[in-house]
Order: C-alpha cells, then sequence, then structure tokens
C-alpha cells in the first residue's frame, strides 16, 4: 500500500498535485478542506460549527478531523492507497493517524513537503479566491494567518516524520507539470 502525506502551507499546491498523484499512483484522495466544504455544502451540525473556525482561518479541532479520516479509511478497505491532503495538522493528527494505519498494518509511506514561497503563496490565494469564492482565500489578513497557524502547529510535524526517515522536501515553485515531475520522482524510488 501506498500511503502518501501530502505537505505544505496553504496555498502551495496540494489539491492540484494531489489530483496527479492520483491518477499517476490509483490512490484515494483524502482532503479533510474538501471534505469540511462538503458539510458546510450539506449544512450539517458538523459543518456549521468547523465554518466559524475555517472563516477565521483556525484550525477545526483535532477530534472533528480524525473521525473523518477515520470514516473514509475504514469505507476505503480496499483502497491501493491514501493522499492525505490538509492532513495531519497538528501533531496529535499525526499520532492518531499513525494508530488508525497500524490497525491495518499500512503505515504512512511518505510525507511530501511542498516548499513555496511566503509571497508566491499569497499571490496564489487571492488569485483562487478570485475563482473559488472560497472566503478564507479573499481577505489577506485571514490568508496571513493560515499561514501564521500552518508555522506554529503544522511545520513541527516535519520534526515528527523526519527521524521515521519518511520526510522529503519537493520544490514547489515552477509549472505545475514540473512539480508533478519531481513528486513523481520521489514516490517512484519508495
Ligand atoms: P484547506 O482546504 O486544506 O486549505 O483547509 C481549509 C480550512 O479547513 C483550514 O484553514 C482549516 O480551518 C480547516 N482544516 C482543513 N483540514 C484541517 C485539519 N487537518 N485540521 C484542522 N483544520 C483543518
Amino acid at each position: 500500500m501506498l500511503n502518501l502525506v501530502l505537505f505544505g502551507p496553504p496555498g502551495a499546491g496540494k489539491g492540484t498535485q494531489a489530483e496527479f498523484l492520483i491518477e499517476t499512483f490509483g490512490l484515494i484522495h483524502l482532503s479533510t478542506g474538501d471534505l469540511l466544504r462538503s458539510e458546510i455544502a450539506a449544512q450539517t451540525e458538523l459543518g456549521i460549527a468547523a465554518k466559524k473556525n475555517m472563516d477565521k482561518g483556525e484550525l477545526v479541532p483535532d477530534a472533528i478531523v480524525i473521525g473523518m479520516i477515520k470514516s473514509k479509511l475504514e469505507a476505503h478497505k480496499e483502497a491501493k492507497g491514501f493522499i492525505f491532503d490538509g492532513f495531519p495538522r497538528t501533531v496529535d493528527q499525526a499520532k492518531a493517524l499513525d494508530v488508525l494505519l497500524n490497525e491495518n498494518n499500512t503505515p504512512i509511506s511518505a510525507m511530501l513537503c511542498l516548499q513555496v514561497e511566503t509571497n508566491e503563496l499569497i499571490d496564489r490565494l487571492l488569485s483562487r479566491g478570485k475563482v473559488s469564492g472560497r472566503a478564507d482565500d479573499q481577505n489577506q489578513s485571514i490568508i496571513e494567518n493560515r499561514i501564521a497557524v500552518y508555522t506554529q502547529k503544522t511545520f513541527p510535524l516535519i520534526e515528527y516524520y523526519t527521524p521515521q526517515g519518511k520526510h522529503y522536501n519537493i520544490d514547489g515553485m515552477g509549472s505545475v507539470e514540473e512539480i508533478a515531475g519531481r513528486l513523481k520522482a520521489v514516490v517512484e524510488k519508495l
């Protein structure tokens, strides 16, 4: 089984590159951001509660996202592997993911970290906001808060995966195709 964590700050291109990795390696895409936005669209209790955090650029509580991932893993027992996009975002989420995956003896294969300069992240997110309609992509101070939350709570995950020999840095600057090529080269060697 191939279980990949696609890692990087907001605007690093995780969603775009996840699409490429799914097609190339036949994986199931699990994006907690997409799952949360579906809950908001369906106006579920979970979605209404999560929206309050998301609109401010804050993280949704760990228990909510871990619960969503758990049910998706259970629903796809036949999968060849998963690509985790936007999850885990805290060390507690990473530990919970390891427990869930160990139940099926299918550990994380690699954490692929897309590296993009901060100015480029802000430009990409503001441009995306014009077409996506995502409230959290349209306001520069919310974007800056998301990047600050990433730096404070999510970036330390590198220290969680590095001692396990699973952390790979990927240059996330350049064309979509160039970045996809870099990812493919790393994954093929796993
Ligand atoms: P994304 O689409 O990954 O940029 O996520 C959009 C927003 O959803 C984030 O700013 C958080 O508020 C929330 N979110 C997505 N994934 C997680 C996660 N793993 N843990 C906590 N909050 C999350």
